[in-house]
């Protein structure tokens, strides 16, 4: 039996209105927002006090055994073979990457503010951004992840990656609205590369290795609400007074006294995809920083919801079952409608049609004259 085209079509249609008002299942309430782990921790990272010197991109190669990066440009200029600051961007062997932009602050020289003019006219200044894993509240990489090797950790909302579960499918890279998993196609047995917030270390009383190590406090670990308060304290402070800022953790007794700078008006993650467990300041606008402008609202609550409406209503599945069923009728009319006029099976176009014998012969003879 086959199943052309025009009758596969017709079947879909077909299933599609016998579905009706009836198979259609009322509409499905939209997955609610996750909200915040109780015990959530994250990383604030202040731009406008990092100093670019990357001991905290070390310090992450070092804690997670990730090799240096060639760099071909580094490598002719300092004829050096590979560096743990060498490639430019995150990648398989690199979860934590700052990254220079030159030049930004220029951008604010038109804004009639006497401490942003100081800064315009300081415009030659890098600016500095820390890209590594959001551990987003409401994950679009866990909710892709078709085995659950990506996971949130229901009391620390760290997002974490299982390799032995992972079948190498790569959907979290393509979910991920930030661009972050990385995966291994140099290796024979290939894995996921992120950021896991130093799970180990914070589950053994200590820091993330990247924020033990930033001697500045731009990279400052801490709970979730209490980072935000932080930041909400620096937005909040005058752009050039003078502050106390916490180094390494905000519980740590290691503080220093800084100068405010004049910070955008937000916290970039506090509300990004629905909320972020690593969180940005910067003085210089977010997107300038290779940050993406996104929705307050996660997208995996979207599709999730999309999932279950068609699943949850079984509008799909009937709708494909009702076209196969249809078409197989349909084709298996037209071969009864066929043998009814005496075509039956084989009798196809090729097959030898049954002649008259007499009539047969008639021919033969008439041809011969
Ligand atoms: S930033 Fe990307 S990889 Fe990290 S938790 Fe969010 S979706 Fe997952
Ligand atoms: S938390 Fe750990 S793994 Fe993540 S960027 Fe910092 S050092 Fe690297
Ligand atoms: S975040 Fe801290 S350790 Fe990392 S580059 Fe900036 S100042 Fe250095």
């Amino acid at each position: 039996m086959s199943i052309d085209r025009r009758h596969f079509l017709k079947g879909l249609a077909a299933g599609a209105a016998s579905l009706g008002a009836g198979s259609i299942a009322g509409p499905v309430a939209a997955r609610p927002a996750k909200a915040l782990a109780p015990g959530a921790v994250g990383i604030l990272y202040d731009a406008t006090q990092c100093i670019g010197c990357k001991a905290c991109e070390v310090a992450c190669k070092a804690h997670n055994d990730l090799p240096p990066v060639e760099n071909p440009a580094l490598d002719q200029v300092y004829g050096v073979r590979g560096a743990w600051d060498g490639g430019d961007d995150l990648d398989s062997r690199t979860m934590n990457k700052i990254k220079a932009y030159p030049g930004l602050k220029t951008v604010e020289a038109s804004r009639a503010d006497a401490v942003l003019a100081e800064s315009a006219a300081a415009s030659d200044e890098l600016s500095f951004v820390k890209r590594a894993c959001m551990h987003c509240v409401d994950p679009n990489c866990v909710s892709a992840c078709p085995v659950s090797a990506m996971t949130k950790d229901p009391q620390t909302g760290i997002v974490q990656y299982n390799p032995d579960a992972c079948i190498g499918c790569r959907y979290c890279q393509i979910a991920c609205p930030f661009n972050i998993p990385k995966f291994e196609y140099e290796k024979t047995f290939p894995q996921i590369v992120k950021c896991q917030l130093c799970t180990d270390r914070i589950a053994e009383g200590g820091i993330p290795a990247c924020c033990e190590a930033c001697p500045t406090g731009a990279s400052l670990f801490g709970r979730v609400e209490d980072l935000r308060a932080e930041g909400h304290r620096r937005l909040a402070a005058e752009p050039g007074s003078r502050l106390e800022y916490p180094i390494h953790a905000l519980d740590s007794a290691d503080t220093k006294v800084g100068t405010v700078a004049d910070y955008r008006p937000h916290i970039y993650g506090e509300t990004e995809t629905g909320g972020t467990q690593y969180m940005l300041m910067a003085d210089v606008p977010f997107e300038k920083l290779g940050l993406p402008t996104l929705d307050n609202e996660s997208s995996a609550r979207l599709s999730e919801t999309i999932q279950h409406t068609l699943y949850g209503g079984m509008v799909a599945p009937t709708l494909l079952l009702g076209g196969l069923v249809y078409a197989a009728y349909r084709n298996t009319r037209d071969e009864r409608e066929r043998a009814d006029d005496g075509l039956g099976e084989g009798a196809g176009i090729d097959a030898p049609v049954t002649t008259n014998p007499k009539s047969a012969s008639e021919t033969k003879e008439g041809s011969r004259s």
